[in-house]
């Protein structure tokens, strides 16, 4: 589609569908060569194989300190640097406070926050020393806005866009920028988990009065992670057809 970023390697993790497939597919077209990782190697490695020869698919699971250490390790070997890291990862876990168990709580928290984390923490020590990267992380509106049934993915995403602006003060001197999506609604596996009715209702609240697709997060995650974004760094970008502005 363009040369936008060729010879750019790049990691997304979550990346077997939803947003995340459509994110390394978008960076592929522009030229880069793309890690997906996801928990399912399988499928990552099938959603690898429907993008062609510039990506490849391997089992991660974010919230493990040695399967992201290997994941990177692994990217680099394969394709000689890591110039791109997005951090796409997600689960929900939803219900009132009434209802919603310890459980439901820390497992999104660990997803989002500790996966996030370990994800920067790693490519970051790549980036460094190659003095160039690019991280992206995928909060969400409800990090911003807060909604009902979700008080543990709104703090986790919320928590992603205070260590994205504490990493990027840290990275900034060293040529690794990093920022953030906040996504409004997007049709996807995710969402298409929601009632009829709480889907309907959200899609009313929109300006633009219809859902994001994938591909509409995965044109800006290709803008922050080339030298179109090259003086952006501790950026959150809004993506939501208005909502929450
Ligand atoms: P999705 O369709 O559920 O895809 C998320 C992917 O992440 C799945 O393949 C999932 O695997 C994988 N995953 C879950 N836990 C993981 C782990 N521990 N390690 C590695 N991979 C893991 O979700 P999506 O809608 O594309 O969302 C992608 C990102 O955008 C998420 O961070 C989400 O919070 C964010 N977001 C989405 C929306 C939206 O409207 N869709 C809005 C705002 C923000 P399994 O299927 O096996 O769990």
């Amino acid at each position: 589609m363009s040369d936008l970023l060729d010879g750019r390697t790049a990691v997304v993790t979550g990346a077997a569908q939803g947003i995340g497939l459509a994110i390394a597919t978008v960076l592929a077209d522009h030229g880069a060569r793309v890690t997906i990782a996801d928990l399912d190697g399988d499928k990552a490695a099938a959603a690898a194989a429907g993008i062609g020869e510039n990506a490849r698919g391997v089992a991660c699971d974010v919230t493990d300190e040695a399967s992201v250490a290997a994941l990177v390790r692994d990217a680099v070997d394969a394709y000689g640097g890591l110039d791109v890291l997005v951090n796409n990862a997600g689960i929900t876990r939803d219900a009132s406070l009434k209802k919603m168990t310890l459980e439901n709580f820390q497992a999104v928290i660990t997803v989002h926050l500790q996966g996030t984390w370990l994800g920067i923490r790693a490519a970051s020590e790549v980036m460094r020393e190659a003095r160039r990267g690019s991280i992206i992380n995928i909060s969400s509106m409800s990090g911003k806005v807060g909604n009902p049934g979700q008080t543990n993915y709104s703090a986790a995403k919320a928590g992603i866009v205070g260590m994205t602006k504490a990493a990027a003060k840290e990275l900034a001197h060293h040529g690794v920028r990093v920022n953030a999506i906040q996504p409004g609604l997007i049709r996807t596996p995710m969402t298409e988990a929601m009632s009829a009715e709480a889907y309907a209702a959200t899609e009313a609240t929109i300006p633009m009065r219809r859902a994001g697709e994938p591909d509409e997060i995965a044109n800006v995650v290709a803008f922050l992670a080339s030298d179109l974004s090259s003086y952006m760094t501790g950026a959150v970008l809004e993506v939501s057809g208005g909502r929450g502005m």
